[in-house]
């Protein structure tokens, strides 16, 4: 009966869909909100396509007809959907659901936004934006510029106007609940029961809880001398530039804080386990960022593990596990990973379980965990650590369980960039994971290593020029690209459209087709040599699918 109900009233709204696409116009899937759009902050701002709209009343009515069952008291406290954590994935999650008419809640202990907004994303970006500033003042002489000896960075007052920002951000993301209709709990949730959460000394229940709660920087226990360490978190709480820094990591966060500190003019040291840092990506992106590191003057330590860390008068004293001291530094910054923030939320009590190595919330392709109505998404499942990639997933649950749409979130061909110096953009597999994937006779690889037009006028020696590299990698007769990968000027905004074309399933015969774009680095994915003889190329005489209408 009830299912019979749901399904009528879908139905109603789906026939409305092409009326509401009418009054859209071309602008269907306009901006809700008048918040900052995506530049000035990130996608948790969100769009609202009206066609998603025309799909509520589905969880409305749901919910009009369990609420006339419950008393006046578990009504307050009830909601269709609970979400706990209010950063990228869980807001998102909750402002969609809040769409389709569910009557939502998101738990925070916290500022609202989450780790990307407040410690993550978004002030590295200013950071990395001040780095980059100060690298083109110091490429300014060598455009004939002059004066520029006396440019400085006043860290202090940027950090205030970044905190300024940040506060901004999460002044709008508040509103952009509020105006969604989602109620803010304040507070530490934990479960106490399988469909209960306790906040503040509070219970609530609700038909679906999700958890979103992120992760946290880890500080290795073992080492000696940790606490005289910063994370990541602890990076952006600096008042002032240190003049020294040992930055401990391997992974993209350890690479983009030295690059950050060491452009700003800290004398900075990357400190990594093994030979070179960011060795899950593709080696030409790795080995050419060595190469940038040495001529740039960044100290790269492989093959380094910290046994020690002592506070000597303010300085840190580094000691490796073989007994050499590294150094004396203003900080030590570790960056050797992240942790789910899975411990507060007494799970057992819900029946929620944890991956085989204990460590992330288990969830299958469609966020389920182990305990009905219970889905867990971003970074506390550890699969794809990413903003965009936890608002994709919430967004994509929310029209699952609250407009009936059988869907879920695609964590293949995912676009990442590291904002290094110079930035890399990365997209599918890296040579060697296509080679272990497909065979080595099936694989072809195309690179590209060239002098940006930037660096062209430069009185410099050619030799000691940046170089920008490139690979393409394809897979099987129709030399399907399976792998895009760019370390240079400008990478970071490259590689988003590319990325669509792999999603769409694009051949190098399909790249070939595209006229460059000129002078730009971006063109040398268009006319990787040898260009226009890839197999399956239509030398100019293929069709373009025409819209159906
Ligand atoms: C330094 C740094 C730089 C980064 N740069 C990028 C980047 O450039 N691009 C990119 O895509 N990603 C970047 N990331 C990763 C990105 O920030 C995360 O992938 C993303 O924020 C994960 O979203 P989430 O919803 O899973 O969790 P989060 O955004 O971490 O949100 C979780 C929220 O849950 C709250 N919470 C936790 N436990 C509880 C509880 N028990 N009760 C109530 N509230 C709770 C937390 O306070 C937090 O607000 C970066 C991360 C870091 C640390």
């Amino acid at each position: 009966m009830h299912r019979r109900l749901a399904l009528m009233l879908l139905a109603s709204a789906r026939a409305l869909r092409p009326i509401a696409s009418l009054r859209g116009g071309a602008k269907t899937l306009r901006r809700a909100s008048a918040a900052p759009t995506m530049s000035d902050t990130h996608p948790a701002a969100s769009s609202t396509p009206e066609g998603v709209r025309d799909r509520l009343g589905f969880a409305t009515q749901l919910r009009r007809r369990r609420d006339s069952e419950l008393t006046g008291c578990d009504r307050r406290r009830h909601f269709d959907y609970l979400v706990i954590g209010a950063g990228s994935g869980g807001i998102a999650s909750a402002r969609r659901a809040a769409t389709h008419g569910a009557k939502v809640a998101v738990c925070e202990k916290g500022a609202l936004g989450g780790t990307c907004v407040n410690v993550g994303c978004v002030p590295k970006k200013v950071m990395y934006n001040a780095a980059h500033i100060m690298e083109c003042v110091h490429d300014a002489p060598l455009y004939q510029y002059s004066g520029t000896e006396s440019v400085k960075l006043d860290w202090n007052k940027l950090k205030t106007a970044r905190d300024n920002y940040v506060t901004r951000l999460n002044g709008i993301y508040g509103r952009n609940m509020e105006g969604s209709g989602v109620a803010k709990l304040e507070g530490l949730a934990s479960f106490t029961g399988p469909n209960e959460v306790e906040v503040a000394g509070t219970k609530y229940t609700a038909d679906n809880i999700l958890i979103a709660v992120g992760g946290k920087p880890t500080m290795p226990a073992d080492l000696e001398g940790v606490e005289h360490c910063i994370s990541s978190d602890g990076f952006f709480l600096l008042e002032e530039m240190p003049s020294s820094a040992l930055v401990v990591g391997a992974g993209y966060i350890a690479v983009e804080m030295a690059g950050i500190l060491h452009a700003l003019g800290c004398e900075t040291e990357l400190a990594v386990r093994g030979e070179k840092p960011l060795r899950a990506f593709d080696d030409l992106m790795s080995d050419t960022l060595v190469s940038e590191m040495a001529r740039q003057g960044l100290t790269l330590r492989p093959k380094t593990t910290i046994g020690k860390v002592e506070d000597i008068n303010g300085k840190k004293r580094v000691t490796h596990t073989d007994g050499t001291v590294l150094g004396e530094y203003d900080e030590v910054l570790l960056a050797v990973g992240r942790e789910p923030l899975t411990g507060p939320l007494a799970l057992d009590k819900a029946g929620v379980k944890l991956d085989d190595k204990n460590r992330y919330i288990a969830v299958d392709d469609f966020q389920n965990t182990s305990a009905e109505g219970v889905y867990a998404l971003g970074d506390v499942c550890g699969n794809v650590e990413l903003t965009p990639m936890a608002i994709a997933a919430g967004r994509r649950l929310a029209d699952r369980l609250f407009a009936n749409v059988n869907g879920k979130a695609d964590y293949s061909d995912v676009p990442t960039v590291v904002f290094s110096h110079p930035p890399i953009g990365t997209v599918g597999l890296t040579e060697k994971q296509a080679v272990e994937k497909y065979g080595e006779g099936n694989v072809k690889v195309w690179t590209s290593t060239f002098v940006n037009l930037w660096y062209g006028p430069m009185p410099i020696d050619p030799a000691d020029k940046p170089r920008t590299a490139m690979k393409m990698v394809t897979a099987g007769k129709n030399e399907l690209i399976v792998g895009l990968h760019v370390i240079g000027v400008g990478a970071d905004e490259m590689l988003q459209g590319f990325a669509v074309a792999v999603k769409m399933g694009a051949t190098k015969a399909d790249f070939d087709s595209c006229v460059a774009l000129h002078p730009t680095a971006a063109e040398e994915f268009v006319t990787l040599a040898p260009w226009g003889e890839g197999a399956g190329d239509k030398k100019g005489l293929g069709e373009k699918p025409v819209p159906q209408i």
